[in-house]
């Protein structure tokens, strides 16, 4: 497969759409990013890795860092993760409160913010003041890059407008469904979603889960091969909101979108993908991200089915 050739053929495809999407911008520290930006890497299991754009552009993975919080959590709680968040897909924009009223303060999936918080706190009961540089540590770790930090700037600027996420921690401690200290959860999180990476470091990052669980190039095993399906599996039909479905239907992959304009997808026993473009589409999702992997699939035919 001639994947550079693939790769100059998305980036011409995609130029009419720089015109379409809108950069997030409820984030202050996000609104003022250059909006006409692409990146896409693939990374394959023998190491080697396939580029175009700005590929080592460092952007702010948002909610893609929910994939790695879902993973240490389950790999720290196993199936007794399922008794404080759902797996099932929410159909409801990535805040919503509603449902969360409805369903007792049980988040329906990890991939939700709801549903990431409730696993920043179970990351908290396990790993108290150091937990978000546990989290750090392991995305380093699954990396092999030890330069990886997040960006102060962000997760300010999230703690002083982040409304809906104290609505609901508040919603979800009312129904005792987060232990610690609210304040304390909101800020780990949000240091989490602002953990800044490339298109480059994150197809690297991705790499154990298109490998059921263990790192093909360092051989080590992060998660045993049931959690990986259990996560490529929620990444399939919960990766993009209330989009999940659209994604699985264009693009045919599980993969995890964040509000920075990131998307994460892997093929199984094959490769881990990343682009980058961060003007999104109604839902939150980046517009040109989920089209050039509609055209990779479409190209390679490397769907999963
Ligand atoms: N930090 C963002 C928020 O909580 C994440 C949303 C996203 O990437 O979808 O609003």
């Amino acid at each position: 497969m001639n994947y550079d050739l693939i790769l100059k053929e998305i980036h011409k495809e995609i130029q009419p759409l720089y015109n379409e999407g809108k950069v997030a911008s409820y984030i202050p520290a996000l609104k003022n990013i250059n909006p006409k930006q692409f990146a896409m890497s693939i990374q394959l299991f023998d190491g080697t890795s396939f580029h175009i754009g700005n590929y080592n552009q460092q952007f702010s993975i948002q909610s893609i860092s929910k994939v790695f919080t879902f993973t240490l959590a389950l790999h720290l709680y196993g199936k007794d993760l399922y008794k404080n968040v759902g797996h099932e897909p929410s159909g409801d924009p990535f805040n919503s409160l509603v449902q969360l009223e409805y369903e007792n303060g049980i988040p329906r999936n990890p991939f939700i913010n709801a549903g990431a918080l409730v696993t920043t706190d179970l990351l908290i009961n396990k790993y108290k003041d150091e937990t978000f540089e546990k989290v750090l540590a392991f995305i380093q770790e699954i990396s092999n890059n030890k330069d990886i930090v997040y960006d102060k700037e962000v997760a300010s600027s999230e703690e002083q407008t982040g409304y809906m996420n104290f609505a609901l921690l508040n919603m979800m401690k009312s129904y005792k469904n987060i232990s610690n200290d609210i304040k304390e959860v909101a800020q780990t999180y949000f240091k989490h979603c602002s953990i800044s990476m490339s298109t480059n470091e994150l197809s690297r990052a991705m790499l154990f889960l298109a490998n059921h669980g263990t790192d093909p190039l360092s051989k080590k095993e992060f998660i045993t091969q049931s959690q990986a399906k259990r996560i490529n599996s929620l990444m399939l039909t919960c990766g993009h909101y209330d989009a999940s479905g659209d994604f699985a239907f264009k693009v045919g992959l599980p993969g995890k979108s964040g509000v920075g304009g990131g998307i994460v997808a892997i093929i199984p026993n094959l490769m881990a993908i990343s682009v980058y473009s961060p003007q999104l589409n109604k839902n939150g999702n980046s517009l040109i991200g989920t089209k050039a992997l509609e055209l990779f699939t479409t190209k390679t035919g490397l769907s999963i089915f």
